[in-house]
């Protein structure tokens, strides 16, 4: 028996074992959804419980998300967490615009959600972020724990994994279909 023919069945044997197949877009998405840079932006009481997700107890950094950033130009994820004021509302959508696409954002607490305690004496209080700025999760709660804000985090995580990365020829004939019968 040649060498080549005596190590055939331990390569079959290993092969099955120790691949994996799997499409471009859905490893493309399993790294973004592993690398989510949120950033550092409390606006009240909630950013306590954001702090704390972030910290070692509950450690966000083991969904990939755990590097906050200073700056919006390098984040994706915008973390509302806190009273909205009339005052602070251009700031947030201004922040919000200032952050590179695909980007997302969590709003985390009653107040954030929709006034919260604010809801119908606080005239300085904006009645729900979605006002301003495209809202993708809604962790309520006052404030929520952190596992609701990871929770919510892992909701922004399937949405990643849901995304379309690559344009098939099928997408196209779709959109053409599509134009026609708006036509
Ligand atoms: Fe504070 Fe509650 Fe509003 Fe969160 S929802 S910012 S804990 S008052």
């Amino acid at each position: 028996q040649s060498p080549e023919l005596s190590t055939r069945p331990w390569i079959e044997g290993r092969f099955e074992e120790n691949v994996i197949t799997t499409t471009v877009e859905q490893a493309i998405n399993w790294a973004r959804q592993s690398s989510i840079w949120p950033m550092t932006f409390g606006l009240a009481c909630c950013a306590i419980e954001m702090m704390a997700a972030g910290a070692s107890r509950y450690d966000m950094d083991r969904f990939g998300a755990g590097a906050f950033r200073a700056t919006p130009r390098q984040a994706d994820l915008m973390i509302v967490a806190g009273t909205v004021t009339y005052k602070m509302a251009s700031r947030v959508r201004r922040l919000y615009n200032l952050m590179p696409d695909p980007k997302f954002v969590i709003a985390m607490g009653a107040c954030t959600v929709g006034g919260g305690p604010y809801f119908k004496w606080g005239y300085h209080v904006v009645k729900g972020v979605d006002l301003v700025v495209p809202v993708d999760v809604y962790v309520p709660g006052c404030p929520p724990r952190p596992e609701a804000l990871l929770e919510g985090l892992m909701r922004v995580q399937d949405k990643i994994n849901s995304q379309r990365i690559v344009k098939r020829s099928s997408d196209n004939r779709l959109g053409a279909e599509a134009a026609e019968l708006e036509d």
